[in-house]
C-alpha cells in the first residue's frame, strides 16, 4: 500500500479536555507518523469553509460554533494507508457505534462532540492538507 498524508483534527471536545497527548499516542501507536502540527482558534467562519461540504445538513451551524468554541489541533499524518487507517483509529462519527479501542469509543462525548477530524479520501485529503498548512511546515 502506498504511503498518504491525511488531516487530522483535534476537536474543541478533547482539546479542553487535555486530551491532545492521548489522541496523539493512538495515533503513533497506530504506525501513523505526525509530520506536521499546530494549535489554532478557528473563527466560526473559518470553521463554515472547512465544512462547506455540510452546509445543507441540519447540524452545520451547531457544528461550525462547535468547532470555533476553543482551540483545535490541525497536523498531517502520514504512514500506509494512512487516510483509511486514521479513521479506523478515530472509529465511527457516533461514538455509540465506534469500535472499542478507537478515539471516539474512548473520548468523544456525542455524535456532534467527536474529539477529531479525518479525512475520508484522496482528493479531500490533498484539500484539507492544503487549507491549513504551506508545503515548508510539513516535515515528513
Ligand atoms: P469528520 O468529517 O469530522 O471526520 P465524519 O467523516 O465521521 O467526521 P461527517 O458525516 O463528515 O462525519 O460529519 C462531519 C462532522 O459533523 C462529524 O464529525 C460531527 O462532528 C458532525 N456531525 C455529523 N453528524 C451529526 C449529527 N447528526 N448531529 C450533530 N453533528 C453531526
Ligand atoms: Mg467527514
Amino acid at each position: 500500500m502506498a504511503i498518504e498524508r491525511t488531516l487530522s483534527i483535534i476537536k474543541p471536545d478533547a482539546t479542553k479536555r487535555n486530551l491532545t497527548g492521548k489522541i496523539n499516542a493512538k495515533f503513533e501507536e497506530a504506525g501513523l507518523t505526525i509530520v506536521a502540527q499546530k494549535r489554532i482558534q478557528l473563527s466560526k467562519a473559518q470553521a463554515g469553509t472547512f465544512y462547506a461540504v455540510h452546509k445543507e445538513r441540519p447540524f452545520y451551524d451547531e457544528l461550525c460554533e462547535f468547532m470555533a468554541s476553543a482551540p483545535v489541533v490541525v497536523q498531517v499524518l502520514e504512514g500506509e494507508g494512512a487516510i483509511a487507517k486514521n479513521r479506523e483509529v478515530m472509529g465511527a462519527t457516533n461514538p455509540a457505534d465506534a469500535e472499542p479501542g478507537t478515539i471516539r469509543a474512548e473520548f468523544a462525548e456525542s455524535v456532534g462532540e467527536n474529539s477529531v477530524h479525518g479525512s475520508d479520501a484522496p482528493e479531500t485529503a490533498a484539500e484539507e492538507i492544503a487549507f491549513f498548512f504551506a508545503g515548508l511546515e510539513i516535515v515528513g
